[in-house]
């Protein structure tokens, strides 16, 4: 027998580790920084790598109470009930559980294009379809409720990325609230803000709590993880923050014990540990800037950690970017050929970074020019 159709699902493409590229280049792992995955610089909050180490020695032991402790500091953060955080294995988990929730055979979600990959992966595992807005490079992929509306058909789940993956572009939070009033009752507004850190803005859970301003609402959601400023992608920990009236669905939906004993420990102490987030942002603000201004290609603006730059042929700057040891994103497989994404590193990884990348380049631009006769204005400018 075989598994069921599986044509229309494809596989998740991850950015590659530096372990991976140095094995298949025949090099050290030294040669290598990795600015591939958003991940993050400084590694994850010490307090964090002393909690896994400490709870080593009790994994074997259910996660119960550490569940439980993480639930309610999250909740407090929010100012929501313990209810309404839904810890998961991961962000993506969080995106599985929603889907879990709502997703009957044959719904559709409505997804960004470029966007992250996973939304319609997990559709499609829960028999959802898939149709997607543009979020545009013509208009510098800046978001707002009408370019979704118009690609809106009574979806039963419309993701927003905010801050956007890859581009960095945001949803202001009037434009969310736009789109909920305009969607129907029975679609959700789910804003996956696995980059919300790094913005220079309030959290859609204003909408839930119905604070700011905003009156409190049952039809949007909000994705968070610990896997970006919080620096804990390995131990795999997200959450959903959801509606009030939703909060007796999760018992429903939640695969037991998905958040490991050792994400939850890791959690506890990464959520208390504000030094170290504050230092990641800061980093972040400082790689991004510093990127936009001396990068010799366009760079979109971005609140998340990470730049996206237009490069022409992307894959092929990818590939040579690697072979000098700066390890960066090419973006086709997020659907936007022609650009790299480049995570926001240290100071020293980020003007390493930078300068690969101009050399790249500069090296694409010489190859490319012509020289058998045709004259080039803009040659000899650069020769004096
Ligand atoms: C990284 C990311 C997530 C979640 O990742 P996890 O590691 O599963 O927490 C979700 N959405 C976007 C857009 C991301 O880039």
């Amino acid at each position: 027998m075989q598994p069921r159709d599986l044509s229309d699902h494809v596989a998740y493409e991850a950015g590659r580790g530096i372990e991976e590229v140095a094995r298949e280049l025949g090099r050290d792992p030294s040669e290598f920084i990795k600015l591939a995955s958003n991940e993050n610089p400084h590694g994850p909050s010490p307090a964090a790598a002393v909690a896994i180490r400490e709870t080593a020695s009790s994994v074997n032991s259910y996660p119960k109470a550490a569940h439980a402790d993480l639930t309610s500091a999250v909740a407090d953060r929010w100012d929501v009930t313990d209810e309404q955080v839904w810890l998961a294995n991961g962000g993506d988990g969080a995106i599985d559980y929603l889907h879990r929730a709502t997703l009957e055979p044959g719904d559709d979600v409505l997804v960004p294009a470029p966007g992250f990959a996973y939304y319609g992966m997990s559709s499609r595992f829960h028999h959802g379809d898939v149709r997607e807005y543009s979020v545009s490079r013509e208009e510098d992929f800046e978001q707002d409720a009408e370019m979704v509306l118009e690609a809106y058909d009574g979806e039963r789940v419309i993701w927003i990325t905010s801050p956007h993956n890859p581009t960095g572009s945001t949803m202001p939070l009037a434009e969310l609230e736009r789109l909920a009033d305009e969607t129907g009752d029975e679609t959700l507004i789910a804003v996956d803000e696995a980059y919300g850190e790094f913005a220079d803005r309030d959290s859609a859970i204003a909408l839930i709590e119905g604070c700011d301003g905003f009156e409190a609402r049952d039809d949007v959601a909000i994705l968070r993880t610990f896997s970006k400023a919080y620096g804990l992608a390995g131990v795999r920990l997200g959450y959903a923050v959801v509606p009030a009236e939703w909060g007796e669905a999760y018992t429903r939906v939640n695969t037991p014990f998905a958040a490991s004993e050792l994400a939850c420990r890791a959690g506890l102490a990464a959520v208390d540990d504000d030094e170290h987030v504050v230092r990641t942002v800061e980093t972040t603000r400082e790689s991004r800037a510093y990127m936009r201004e001396h990068i010799d290609a366009h760079v979109w603006q971005s609140e998340g950690n990470f730049v996206l730059v237009a490069v022409g042929d992307a894959s092929a700057v990818a590939e040579e970017m690697q072979e000098r040891g700066v390890i960066v994103r090419d973006c086709s497989s997020f659907g936007l050929p022609g650009c790299i994404r480049i995570t926001c590193g240290t100071e020293d990884e980020t003007q390493r970074a930078v300068a690969t990348l101009n050399e790249v380049l500069e090296d694409f631009d010489l190859e490319t020019e012509p020289t058998d006769g045709v004259e080039d204005p803009d040659a000899e400018v650069a020769d004096s």
